[in-house]
């Protein structure tokens, strides 16, 4: 069962040109009422899957959670308190975009338990900023720093992007070390992916956005790697750093394929071996809920097989890699009974190795992880 809940605050001030995330422009939102029924939401998911277990990580992302006004995030954190049992101590983090956190919205995240913080500053460099139509300033970044440590949350983490359109090196590193410079404790650095249905996506099809060569993206992943560790930040996932051991607990659960709650529109859940989809759309989502029914779009038994794949691919994520223990405890069956040639053929091209019981990808493979993760695809 469950130890992590998952809640989605669908709404922004402004929509970032590369993001594909369930989001709406915050303004004239019926944010009431969608915060009534996530809590209904909680309430049916309980009586339906009730905990077995404590609550060990929540995480409230977006969207923009901290778009909502004090009093609606306050509404929305106490109702997750009251419907599920939570563990001492539990990691709650809470995603918060540069410049729409105040003191007294930090104050009461504070006051409510909340102990970690996701911060989503992409970049220092104050053209790119623009250019990914962020709704913040560079100076909004370190100001948020400093007021959530004066508030009392000291676990933070910086969200960056790299791979933007026409980004330099020189940005780039600029970028490392401003972050670096600040007090915080976790990284999470991702490339940027043109997906569908967004402003990038668009200019790109008209030839009208500059992305940058594949070899100097490989190029920024390693200069994020050496930055990182002079400035003892540990790696322990493809785009993951934690100084002093402090990981995100709770994208462990992702990496470990552990069960998950998920509350929200477009929130994903796995419980009792089924994931499931929530509604994105607004009015889908609410109007199931209106009728006293979990608004699921779709729920899928995960078959054996594929529950194998994605232990693999989840797990290959983590520097530590895959334990064979774990991988026997959770199957029945040997890792390497299950994927005899595969792992072979993958050390042999040193893009895996195994060393005490794990299997992990050397660094070759961390820069081809994609292609490492499909050979674990199982014939049917
Ligand atoms: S603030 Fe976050 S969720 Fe909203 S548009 Fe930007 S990236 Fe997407």
């Amino acid at each position: 069962m469950p130890r992590s809940i998952y809640v989605h605050v669908p709404f922004c001030e402004q929509i970032c040109h590369y993001c594909d995330f369930n989001k709406f422009f915050l303004e004239n939102q019926p944010i009431d009422e969608y915060l009534a029924l996530c809590e209904k939401e909680m309430k049916l998911t309980q009586e339906k899957f009730p905990s077995q277990d404590k609550i060990e990580t929540i995480y409230v992302g977006g969207g923009t959670p901290t778009s909502l006004s004090t009093e609606q995030l306050k509404r929305l954190l106490l109702s997750i308190k009251s419907h599920f049992p939570l563990a001492d101590p539990v990691e709650w983090t809470v995603e918060v975009n540069p410049g729409s956190a105040d003191k007294e919205k930090l104050a009461m995240l504070k006051e409510v338990g909340v102990n970690r913080l996701s911060i989503g500053a992409q970049t220092f460099d104050p053209k790119l900023l623009q250019a990914i139509n962020r709704d913040h300033k560079t100076s909004d970044i370190e100001r948020t720093v400093h007021m959530s440590r004066e508030a009392g949350i000291t676990n933070l983490s910086l969200d960056l992007m790299f791979g933007l359109p026409n980004q330099t090196m020189a940005q780039w590193e600029s970028t490392l070390k401003e972050a670096c410079d600040l007090p915080i404790e976790h990284i999470s650095a991702y490339s940027l992916k043109v997906e569908a249905k967004t402003v990038f996506y668009q200019m790109h099809r008209k030839g009208q956005l500059s992305l940058l060569p594949q070899e100097l993206e490989a190029d920024m992943y390693e200069k994020l790697r050496e930055v990182l560790e002079i400035n003892d930040f540990q790696q322990y996932e493809i785009s993951n750093f934690a100084k002093n051991g402090l990981k995100s607990e709770h994208n462990l659960t992702y990496w470990n394929n552990d069960e998950y709650y998920g509350i929200g529109a477009g929130a994903h859940s796995y419980v009792n071996g089924v994931r499931r989809a929530n509604n994105g759309p607004l009015p889908k989502y609410m109007k199931a809920l209106r009728q006293n029914a979990l608004p699921y779009l779709e729920e899928h038994e995960v078959p054996v097989k594929e529950k194998m794949e994605e232990q693999m691919f989840m797990g290959l994520r983590k520097l530590e890699g895959i334990s064979s223990e774990t991988f026997y405890e959770r199957f029945s069956l040997g890792i390497h009974d299950v994927f005899p040639d595969v792992i072979d053929s993958l050390k042999a091209n040193s893009l895996l190795e195994e060393k005490n019981q794990f299997i992990r990808l050397t660094d070759k493979g961390l820069l081809l992880g994609n292609e490492v993760f499909e050979k674990f695809l199982l014939a049917d």
